[in-house]
């Protein structure tokens, strides 16, 4: 008996009833007690104490009014000023109606008149508060975020929507913000940390938006959004962003994205407006250098381009519209340079838009997954030239293709690659892969171990762009390679900047060191071509020798010296 009576008791909602005069307290807990646990106050003062103590816990409060020392109006004042006990519902006990209003002006909710002669109605009253007011609290959950306390989504359009009606007539601006690679960041360093970064940034926002008449919410994960007053410029939001975070937190460089829509653009739906701020923001991806973008006529006509090439991709494969060109390597170790194979670069003659080069689609078709369908096709076509050229000239020259980050992703890269070798009857070692340095860092085990296969069937793995990824001497001594292609930032400026120079210069010892052929990239001038091959590196690619070129003027290079052919070109 007494275990269910305990049992009940914690079922039972908790009511406060504060009152000075014992026979009201009995009176009205006789009234409640079967439906409530009853806590009781003798005076302001106690009822204050408690409410310190249990307020988590207290559903309803039954305050008299006139009490001595500490009144029922002080009572509700510091309700009022406590936010914590401010969504507590409060009926006030009162025998004077002067009184009632003043305490529903004051915060209360509700008002039983004394004497209590309808015990029916005093328990429905207050049961209906109770209920009114669980569901206010539950509606105010599903409004804010639990992290950030920022709006959520749907509330956040809810209240743009309301600001728009009163204010049709005001200069808005529609802001997203995101935070580049966030998951990266809740990996590398705890979803803790990533936490505290999300509720610095709403902060931020918060108040930001609050200083231009706007407000702001929460999206998924690290999406944030601001409805406010337009702002030519972002510039102090960021600046205030930066500093930020380099006060509050470790590790502090992220690049936070900021895409606006200026309602006077063109006035559109609110959610097409966030949209399009959307789209904005997501073409600053990866961009470090840039921190605001807006939608304007230039990037309408970029996004219309980008979608235009995606809704062209297949119908280009289908009419060969991708080609590839080539680009000579030389082996400048011996006296003369010695052709020493070709990279295919990828090239997208487009009916409407002319010559378009792989810098304006690849990341746009890696961001989609769609390189997977560019690079098969380019892949099938450098194997079908160097079948080509075998037959017409009787000797192979391997070729080297591009895999980008993207294809590692698909679980039959090996199964393409292995069916293109063998459907052109070549060796292995004819189809070099070239891989970028700084994909090995996004997913070293998996990407590692698909290489190495790769590897021990025979293709020749060439380490791209090497230089930019940061890899440690630890890691690149376990890469699976056979070639490292020095990344030609360093080669173009290594006469005028000593530090690249010096850099070069380590990338071959270190080269040496692994017993790995190195190529240069890039490389334009005598200068280069020379002091690169006093450093003993074995290959060279670039504009000294030759652009990439179509396949039938690559040919050429089968017929000419190298310098004949420099010398034809010009
Ligand atoms: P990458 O693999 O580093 O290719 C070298 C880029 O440098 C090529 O640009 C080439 O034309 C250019 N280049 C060669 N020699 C010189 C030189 O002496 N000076 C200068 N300034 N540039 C030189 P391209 O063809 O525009 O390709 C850009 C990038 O697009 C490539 O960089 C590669 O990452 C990617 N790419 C090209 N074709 C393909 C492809 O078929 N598949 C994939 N996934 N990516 C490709
Ligand atoms: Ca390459
Ligand atoms: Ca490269």
């Amino acid at each position: 008996m007494q275990d269910k009576l305990h049992y009940n008791e914690k079922l039972l909602k908790t009511a406060l009833i504060v009152d000075d005069e014992m026979v009201n307290r009995e009176l009205l807990g006789g009234i409640l007690e079967d439906h409530y646990h009853l806590l009781y106050a003798e005076d302001g003062q106690q009822a204050m104490d408690i409410l310190e103590l249990e307020h988590a816990t207290i559903s309803i409060i039954l305050l008299d009014l006139i009490m001595p020392h500490v009144s029922g109006l002080n009572v509700l004042q510091f309700i009022q000023e406590h936010e914590e006990y401010r969504n507590i519902p409060v009926i006030v006990l009162t025998s004077q109606t002067t009184a009632e209003v003043d305490s529903l002006n004051m915060g209360a909710v509700d008002f039983i008149p004394k004497p209590y002669n309808m015990p029916e109605v005093i328990l429905s009253r207050v049961n209906r508060m109770v209920e009114l007011f669980e569901d206010r609290q539950i509606i105010k959950a599903a409004e804010r975020d639990v992290l950030t306390g920022l709006f959520s989504q749907n509330f956040f359009y809810e209240y743009c929507d309301m600001m728009e009606n009163y204010h049709p007539e005001r200069d808005t601006d529609a802001v997203v913000v995101n935070i580049d690679r966030f998951h990266l960041i809740n990996e590398v360093y705890g979803r803790k940390y990533g936490d505290d970064v999300l509720k610095i940034l709403a902060n931020i926002l918060k108040d930001y938006a609050n200083n231009h008449e706007g407000i702001a919410g929460r999206g998924e994960d690290d999406t944030f959004y601001m409805y406010l007053n337009h702002q030519d410029r972002y510039a102090d939001l960021t600046k205030k962003i930066q500093s930020k975070f380099a006060t509050s937190i470790k590790n502090s460089y992220m690049h936070v994205r900021i895409g606006v829509y200026n309602k006077m653009y063109e006035p559109t739906l609110l959610k097409d407006m966030f949209y399009k701020a959307t789209l904005a923001c997501n073409t600053i991806r990866n961009k470090y250098h840039m921190s605001v973008v807006n939608f304007d006529k230039n990037l309408r006509t970029k996004i219309v381009f980008r979608e235009r090439l995606i809704h062209d991709i297949h119908k280009a494969i289908e009419r060969k519209q991708f080609i590839p060109y080539f680009q000579p390597k030389y082996n400048i170790q011996g006296e003369q340079p010695v052709l020493a194979g070709a990279e295919a670069l990828v090239r997208w003659k487009h009916p409407e838009f002319g010559m378009i080069s792989p810098g304006s689609f690849i990341s746009l078709f890696e961001a989609n997954g769609l390189i997977q369908i560019v690079d098969h096709y380019i892949w099938q076509e450098a194997a079908a030239q160097i079948k080509r050229w075998k037959e017409k000239y009787g000797f192979s020259i391997p070729i080297s293709v591009n895999i980008s980050r993207i294809d590692f992703y698909n679980p039959k890269l090996e199964e393409w690659l292995t069916q293109i070798v063998e459907e052109n009857e070549l060796r292995y070692d004819e189809l070099h892969l070239e891989i970028t340095e700084s994909c090995y860092a996004d997913n070293a085990q998996q990407l590692m171990t698909t290489v190495e296969r790769l590897r021990k069937k025979g293709f020749v793995i060439e380490l791209d762009d090497f230089g930019t990824g940061y890899s440690s001497l630890s890691v690149l001594s376990s890469l699976p390679i056979d070639v490292i292609k020095i990344d030609m930032k360093f080669i173009n400026s290594m006469h005028e900047n000593h530090m690249n120079m010096r850099i070069v210069e380590m990338i071959m010892d270190i080269a040496r060191i692994l017993k790995t052929p190195t190529i240069a990239e890039g490389v334009e001038t005598k200068q280069q071509h020379d002091d690169l091959k006093t450093m003993g590196c074995n290959m060279i690619q670039g504009y000294y020798f030759s652009k990439p070129l179509p396949a039938e003027e690559f040919e050429d290079f089968f017929k000419l010296s190298p310098h004949e052919k420099i010398k034809a070109q010009k």
